[in-house]
């Protein structure tokens, strides 16, 4: 019965499920204090007193429980909304209990409600030589009477059964003597049932250390195997297609860092293996040309390239991009997105399958079962955080010798969530921008201000510049945000009348030939107001639009707004982003736009980004597994992060079968371990 209702509500199916249920606090009986000490500014605390009557109050929907609590200082109310029967019947009136919660004030009295309240027994009394552990348990465990309490009295059950060898240790002995970290069975057993403050905290961070290090040497093994195993197709010569193109048609000069990322990608194509390589480069790094170079390089080597893009407008983007930049370099390209027409869509399938075309480019549409290639060499896949892990797995399945894989990023990941999510590729950074960018100037403004805006915009575009207008996203089914943008564009409109001024506007819910046709008119500087959705979020590319109003700024994400600013400040001309907001503005929201006022630089942004918004809400990592730690935290234990991150490579290096006698023990754990967490192939 307990049994499964553990399972239920907790998930713990075994002991070492129950071992790996944390306590979230430990209580230190000699920590309380006096309810007369406690104040507003008073957080959480821990007191002792006498508990008076306790009254069930309201009617039978809103039931609800009231008691006072007193000690020789003061009186505190403790409140229970739920189970107020059941909590009154386990309550013994002028009994001395020990309570500990949040305490907050109702109508100028100190009050705490749902305490975790237990009869008060010292110390020495209870004859416990350790600080006793509280679990997170749910309502309806509580409901049931299994408290965190009780859970503690399970698993000190458990471990009065357990011996040091039930938990071998699975950390190399010479790398817990350099990390001077406590072994396995003594950090169990001190994360539960501490002697002391400090052997806690020695137990976190062992196995903290723990998740991380065996996370680390998973990747690394994952990568080294790839790299030992896999086939590949060979590239084996720089050819006609890039030559030319490189000589000739190249419309810049390449900077140093895409030099750089375009001689590991020929290094890794000829080989004989299969590249996994993820490119970070900031926005407006150039990776488009980095992708269509190393595109060229597979068809000077018979094979056939496919670009992968996020969304219809982006893919549609690249090809026509790719189009105008191939023109005349006989290279057969085509697009394939969910709206290709069907006799189009035949005659792409048929060129796929029989070779004739060279490239193609598209969204997901090109990995549908039904496409067939002739010989898939080179895939790109733009702006990664849309794509999900299966959606690129699929690709695999497309060449008999799988394909070389070009993941690149729309924004900078931070560094500890490039080690942890993307640990099994290899990663190349592009950190300098192509010469002669200006910095964009941001600016935040209320929307009180709206009329200086738009009279700024006006200056832009009389100047022969384009602007943009963003509104928050439009999902299919959210009414809200569509009527804010039709409002928004009727505003736009009145400040720029016809027919001097000319708009496109763009969103999610356009059928996608207008939204085509929207977008080409302001490419091609027919229009010079662009009225979007954050669908123009990422890879547009309009070099002339020098200016970027962002329309309740306040609810976009510091990433987004990063990826959208970039969409402007693309040409040499000097460019402004405004992030416009209502009068109020959450602290969260006040700090996203102060870094976005004080910065450029997307590698710094990213690191923010992460620091404001934890490992678990990062788009695109979710699913990866990779994250799941249950102590582990990127961004609070970056230095853990990095030490076992070290630790791991110096082993896998050494021994990437894991036959050395040394590491033994972590080969076991790791064959154990494989069946239950799901790990596989993170691209
Ligand atoms: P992103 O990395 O954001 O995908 P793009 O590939 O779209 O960036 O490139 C941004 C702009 O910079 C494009 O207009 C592109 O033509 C231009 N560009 C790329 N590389 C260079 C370079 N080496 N010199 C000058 N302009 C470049
Ligand atoms: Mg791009």
């Amino acid at each position: 019965m307990r049994g499964e209702l553990l399972k239920k509500e907790l998930s713990i199916y075994t002991f070492s499920d129950l071992l790996e249920h944390y306590p979230h606090r430990h209580i230190d009986k000699t920590q309380v204090h006096k309810i007369g000490s406690i104040s507003p500014a008073t957080d959480f605390v821990q007191v002792v007193g006498i508990l008076q009557p306790p009254a069930l109050m309201g009617d039978k929907r809103a039931r609800r429980l009231i008691a006072q609590l007193t000690d020789d200082t003061g009186t505190l109310e403790l409140a229970w909304f739920q189970g107020a029967n059941w909590v009154q019947k386990n309550l013994v009136p002028g009994q001395k209990y020990l309570v500990f919660g949040k305490t907050g004030f109702f109508n100028g009295k100190p009050q705490m409600v749902h305490p975790e309240i237990e009869i008060f027994t010292p110390a020495k009394e209870g004859g416990k030589d350790y600080l006793e552990p509280v679990y997170p348990a749910t309502e309806k465990l509580k409901a049931r009477g299994l408290n965190g309490r009780q859970l503690a009295k399970l698993t000190y059950q458990l471990f009065s059964m357990i011996k040091p060898a039930d938990i071998p240790e699975n950390i190399p002995a010479h790398i817990l003597a350099d990390y001077k970290l406590m072994n396995r069975y003594e950090a169990y057993s001190n994360i539960h049932f501490p002697v002391s403050d400090k052997a806690y905290k020695a137990a976190l961070r062992r196995l903290k250390f723990e998740e991380l290090f065996v996370a680390q040497v998973r990747l690394n093994l994952v990568r080294i195997s790839r790299h030992q195993s896999s086939r590949g197709v060979i590239f084996e010569k720089v050819g006609d297609f890039f030559n030319t193109f490189y000589n000739q048609y190249l419309p810049f000069e390449l900077t140093g860092a895409q030099k750089r990322v375009l001689k590991e990608i020929r290094t890794d194509t000829a080989r004989g293996r299969q590249m996994n390589r993820l490119l970070q480069g900031d926005v407006g790094s150039g990776k488009t040309i980095v992708a269509l170079l190393s595109m060229l390089l597979a068809a000077d080597n018979g094979f056939q390239s496919c670009l992968m893009a996020p969304t219809e407008i982006l893919a549609q983007q690249h090809y026509h991009g790719l189009s105008e930049l191939l023109k005349d370099m006989g290279v057969e390209l085509a697009l394939l997105t969910g709206s290709t027409k069907t006799a189009a869509r035949k005659k792409i399938m048929q060129g796929l399958q029989d070779g004739s075309l060279h490239f193609v480019v598209g969204t997901h549409a090109v990995i549908e079962e039904k496409v067939q290639f002739h010989n898939l060499g080179f895939v790109v896949v733009d702006e990664q955080h849309r794509f999900g892990v299966a959606q690129r797995a699929k690709l695999w399945e497309k060449a008999v010798i799988p394909p070389h894989v070009l993941v690149m990023t729309a924004t900078p990941i931070p560094r500890t969530l490039a080690m942890t999510a993307y640990g099994d590729l290899d990663y190349s950074v592009m950190d300098e921008l192509p010469p002669g960018r200006q910095p964009i100037t941001t600016v935040h403004r209320n929307e009180m201000a709206r009329a200086t805006v738009m009279d700024f915009v006006k200056t832009e575009i009389e100047k022969g510049r384009q602007a943009y207008f963003i509104y928050p996203l439009i999902e299919e089914s959210e009414k809200l945000s569509y009527e804010d943008l039709m409002q928004g564009y009727e505003q736009v409109k009145s400040f720029f009348p016809e027919p001097n001024y000319r708009i496109s506007m763009v969103h999610g819910r356009q059928p996608s030939d207008q939204k085509e046709t929207n977008m080409a008119r302001f490419v091609n500087g027919d229009t010079q107001i662009m009225v979007a959705t954050t669908v123009i979020e990422v890879g547009v590319n309009v070099p002339n639009a020098s200016v970027m109003v962002i329309e309740s700024s306040e609810k976009f994400g510091l990433s987004q707004l990063h990826q959208l600013r970039g969409r402007v400040g693309r040409g040499s001309e000097k460019s402004f982003c405004v992030l416009l907001t209502g009068q109020k503005v959450s602290n969260d929201a006040r700090e996203r736009i102060k870094i976005m006022c004080a910065t450029n630089d997307g590698f710094l942004i990213a690191e923010k980004d992460l620091e404001l918004r934890g490992p678990g809400d990062i788009e695109g990592t979710r699913q990866s597994g990779a994250l799941n730690f249950k102590l582990a935290n990127i961004v609070n234990d970056k230095e853990v992060l990095e030490v076992a991150k070290i630790a791991a490579e110096k082993l896998v290096e050494e021994d990437h079968t894991l036959n050395l006698a040394k590491n033994l023990e972590l080969k076991n754990y790791l064959q154990a371990q494989k069946a239950r967490s799901g790990w596989g192939k993170i691209s």
